[in-house]
């Protein structure tokens, strides 16, 4: 599962900005350098990062940033969905996999706060089955899963 196991992650970050990059050309959309930034800090680590980290971590960038200004570009990046909001944690994480339609499941390690992306398929499964049958027509779905990442189950065996 990308997030938890070890792998290239400076191909990670790359392939992510530049898929932004690609689809912001395409449909007509500013990358500018803040919304760019935000997207970096998210993608550093396989964590989720809340409002005030990504204010500091800019400010430390040099973006003297007010806090309007990481909101914006985090709603940009959200909407446009290169990254995602975790309700549980109330943080940010870059999607894994932007561009395509997707209703993401979380697995939030509760020791060290990982967080890795899979795909739902609870529009599919039995909760799809469970809204139809209740006329419900489903638009998004948020999962969140909390429990121990690998590393944090092989700490507790010791
Ligand atoms: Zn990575
Ligand atoms: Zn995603
Ligand atoms: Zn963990």
């Amino acid at each position: 599962m990308l997030g938890f196991e070890k792998h290239d992650h400076s191909h990670c970050v790359q392939t992510a900005i530049q898929s932004a990059e690609i689809f912001c050309a395409d449909k007509g959309l500013r990358f500018t350098p803040v919304r760019r930034k935000v997207l970096e800090l998210l993608l550093q680590e396989h964590r989720a990062l809340g409002a005030y980290d990504i204010l500091d971590r800019l400010r430390d960038a040099g973006f003297g940033a007010q806090p309007p200004v990481a909101y914006r570009a985090l709603d940009f990046l959200v909407s446009h969905g290169f990254a995602h909001k975790i309700e549980r944690l109330n943080a940010f994480i870059a999607c894994a996999h932007p561009g395509a339609p997707h209703s993401p499941a979380f697995m939030i390690c509760r020791i060290c706060d990982s967080v890795a992306e899979a795909q739902s398929m609870s529009a599919t499964g039995a909760f799809g089955d469970a809204a139809r049958h209740a006329g419900f027509q489903i638009e998004r779905t948020v999962v969140e899963a909390e429990g121990l990442c690998p590393t944090c189950v092989k700490q507790a065996d010791k």
